[in-house]
C-alpha cells in the first residue's frame, strides 16, 4: 500500500513539477534543498532505528526490533492459527510413531535448555505434515512444524534433534521479529527511493525497470545476507541446544554433508548469493567450526562419552541410503516420461535420451545392488 502511494505520489510530483516554469524548478531543486531533506530524513530515520535496537536473547549481538514483545505475538499468534487451519488436512494424529518421536526428541531438548531465557515463555508445539518435502520450520509463537519427508531423510534421532534444535534456536532468538522488523526497515527506504525514482525518471516505463532493477538489488544485497546470517546463527545455538540435550553434535555435520549429496543428486543446489539461506557445504564447515566446542559443552553437562567411532568417518556409505529416493522420484519418472516429451521430434533426441535415461536407471540399480544390499 505505502508502495503504491510513493508509486502515484512519486509520478503526481513528476507531472506537476514538469509544468513549473524553469526558474522555479531550478529554486525547487538547488542542491541546498535536497541537502536539507536528505539530512531531515536521515536524522529521523537514525533517531527511529536507535530508539528500537535491542540485545538479542543469548547471543547478546545488537539488533533492530521495530515491534514491542506483545505486538509481535498477536502477529505470531495470528500466524500460527491461519498456519494450523491451512494446514489441518496434512497433520498426523498424536498417537501416530512419527509424532511421538518428534515430541520425544523436541520434550528432551526444551527441558535440558528449560533455565534459557524465552524457552518458558513459548508455547511450545507441534505438528507433523504429511508432506515429502524435506523440510521443518518454526513459527514465532514456538509451533514447529516437521514434515514426514524430513522424518524419512535423517539417518538418526542425533540428526533430527539438530534440525530441531535449529528450529527452536529461530524460536528463542527472536528471528522472526527481527527479519520482518529488518524487512520494514528496508521498505522505508524501497519507498523513499520508489518514490524518487518515479519522481525524477522521465518516463513511467524508465521508471518501472529502475524500480524492478533497485528492488532485485536489494534483495541480494540486503535481504538475502541477512537472511543466511540469521540461518548461520541458528545453526550455532542449536547445536549448542543439542549438545545440552547430550545428543552426538557430529551428526549436525553428517546432516549438512547428506543434505550435500542429496542436492548435488536432484540438481537443485542454487547459488549461495541468490539463496536465503547459506550453501550445505558452508553450515557443514561452521558446524564442523562448532563440534569441539560442542563436545566440551556435553562434557560440562554431563553428558556419557560419545562413542569411538565418529559417525563423520561413515558418512559414504550412509548416504547410500537415500539413493532409492532418488532412483524412484527421479530417474524412473524422467525414464518413463521421456517418450512423451520429446515425440514430436523422434529418431536421435529420443533413443538418445531413453538411452542415457536408461544407462543412469541400471547404473544406480547396480550400485545400490553392490553398496547397499551387502550393508
Ligand atoms: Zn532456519
Amino acid at each position: 500500500m505505502a508502495k503504491l502511494i510513493a508509486l502515484f505520489g512519486g509520478r503526481k510530483f513528476r507531472f506537476w513539477y514538469q509544468t513549473l516554469p524553469l526558474k522555479q524548478k531550478k529554486m525547487m531543486l538547488s542542491w541546498q534543498n535536497i541537502l536539507m531533506m536528505l539530512t531531515i530524513l536521515a536524522g529521523l530515520g537514525m533517531f527511529y532505528y536507535i530508539s528500537h535496537l535491542q540485545e538479542t536473547p543469548i547471543t547478546k549481538r545488537i539488533r533492530f526490533i521495530a515491534f514491542t514483545d506483545e505486538q509481535f505475538m498477536k502477529i505470531a499468534n495470528f500466524e500460527a492459527k491461519l498456519q494450523e487451519n491451512m494446514k489441518e488436512n496434512l497433520f498426523l494424529p498424536a498417537t501416530h510413531p512419527s509424532y511421538i518421536r518428534v515430541i520425544q526428541i523436541m520434550e528432551c531438548l526444551v527441558h535440558k535448555n528449560w533455565a534459557l531465557s524465552n524457552m518458558k515463555t513459548q508455547k511450545w508445539k507441534v505438528a507433523i505434515l504429511d508432506s515429502f518435502d524435506i523440510n521443518a520450520y518454526v513459527l514465532a509463537s514456538g509451533h514447529v512444524f516437521v514434515n514426514v519427508g524430513l522424518l524419512n531423510f535423517v539417518q538418526n534421532d542425533d540428526q533430527l534433534a539438530f534440525v530441531l534444535a535449529h528450529e527452536i534456536a529461530h524460536s528463542l532468538l527472536g528471528h522472526a521479529a527481527e527479519k520482518v522488523s529488518f524487512a520494514q526497515m528496508i521498505d522505508y527506504f524501497v519507498i523513499i527511493v520508489m518514490a524518487a525514482i518515479w519522481a525524477f525518471m522521465p518516463f513511467d516505463g524508465i521508471a518501472l525497470v529502475t524500480q524492478v532493477f533497485y528492488e532485485k538489488v536489494v534483495q541480494i544485497l540486503l535481504d538475502s545476507p541477512y537472511s543466511r546470517k540469521l540461518e548461520r546463527e541458528a545453526d550455532i545455538v542449536g547445536l549448542e541446544l543439542a549438545a545440552k540435550a547430550c545428543f552426538d553434535v557430529r551428526e549436525g555435520s553428517n546432516f549438512w554433508k547428506l543434505m550435500q549429496f542429496h542436492e548435488k543428486l536432484k540438481g537443485t543446489e542454487t547459488p549461495e548469493w541468490l539463496s536465503t539461506h547459506p550453501s550445505n557445504v558452508k553450515r557443514q564447515e561452521l558446524i564442523e567450526h562448532f563440534i569441539p566446542k560442542a563436545i566440551s559443552i556435553r562434557e560440562q553437562y554431563h553428558c556419557n562419552p560419545l562413542s569411538e567411532n565418529d559417525p563423520r568417518d561413515f558418512c559414504l556409505f550412509s548416504f547410500l541410503h537415500i539413493l532409492p529416493f532418488h532412483l524412484f522420484f527421479f530417474t524412473l519418472p524422467f525414464l518413463i516420461f521421456a517418450p512423451f516429451a520429446v515425440s514430436p521430434f523422434p529418431s536421435i533426441l529420443y533413443f538418445s535420451l531413453s538411452f542415457f535415461a536408461l544407462l543412469i536407471f541400471s547404473s544406480l540399480i547396480i550400485w545400490y545392488i553392490l553398496f547397499i544390499f551387502p550393508f
